[in-house]
């Protein structure tokens, strides 16, 4: 679970979130939804502490990771976090970048490592990629490489920052479906998307930001389907 009290972020003068107060259960999936520098990524961000928060608390797993006493690196090693671009090493194989962190970071022998990123390529349905690098794959395939490099580290929870966005159109369905099933699975999520489908038919709660506050949140057919409030009619006017 996720509990996130009286968030506060600024850069400078600039204040970003203005008091994020919300709670991601464990198994929920929450798609995080609103326009351009509304606050998403940072509110991501402040979750693996990749930003600090100025204010306010945020809770992983039980963990205060915004505790200074907290060992950081212990606590984000069990988030799973998958950008837009993809931020795979170029000159590793599919395999090689799958094993690198769980051999480094978390101690296992050569032999574990690739059993277990085996596993995690066939649930992304890559399995016949693992010696590619990731020059040789497309977009979609890259970025499913990246989501089972996450998850070959055993994540409490998996962030996603628009993870399809800078995929061309007819590879975005391959990867929604890798995190429509890990969803099913039960994993907990945080996605910060613009696909309102994915959201409508995923998502346990929808969070629609605007100006670093929360304006509503609901489940899909409250805030997608019915919103309540005028900003929220707004944004969705635009991107439905
Ligand atoms: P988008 O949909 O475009 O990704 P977003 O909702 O994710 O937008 P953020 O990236 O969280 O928005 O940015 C919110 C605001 O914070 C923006 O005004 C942005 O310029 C500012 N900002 C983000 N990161 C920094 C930083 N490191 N330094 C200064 N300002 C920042
Ligand atoms: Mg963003």
């Amino acid at each position: 679970a996720i509990r996130i009290k009286g968030l506060h972020k600024s850069f400078g003068d600039l204040e970003v979130l203005k008091g994020i107060d919300f709670t991601v259960r464990p198994g929920e999936v929450v798609c995080v939804i609103g326009p351009s520098g509304s606050g998403k990524s940072t509110l991501l961000r402040c979750v693996n502490l990749l930003e600090e928060p100025t204010a306010g608390t945020v809770t992983v797993a039980g963990t205060e990771v915004t505790d200074p006493d907290v060992d950081i690196d212990r606590v984000r090693r069990r988030i799973g976090m998958v950008f837009q671009s993809f931020n795979l090493f170029p000159h590793l194989t599919v395999l090689g970048n799958l094993t690198i962190a769980q051999r480094r970071v978390l101690g296992r022998s050569g032999a574990e490592a690739e059993r277990i990123a085996r596993e995690n390529l066939k649930r992304v349905g890559l399995t016949e990629k693992e010696s590619a690098h990731p020059a040789q794959l497309s977009g979609g395939q890259q970025q499913r490489v990246a989501i089972a490099r996450a998850l070959s580290m055993d994540p409490q929870l998996m962030l996603f920052d628009e993870p399809t966005s800078a995929l061309d159109p007819e590879l975005v369905g391959d990867v929604l479906g890798v995190m429509r099933r890990l969803a099913d699975e039960g994993m907990t999520m945080m996605v910060v998307t613009h696909e309102m489908s994915f959201a409508r038919e995923v998502a346990d709660r929808v969070v629609f930001m605007d100006g670093g506050v929360i304006v509503e949140e609901g489940t899909p057919d409250q805030v997608i389907g019915a919103p309540q409030h005028q900003r929220t009619r707004a944004f969705l006017a635009r991107v439905l």
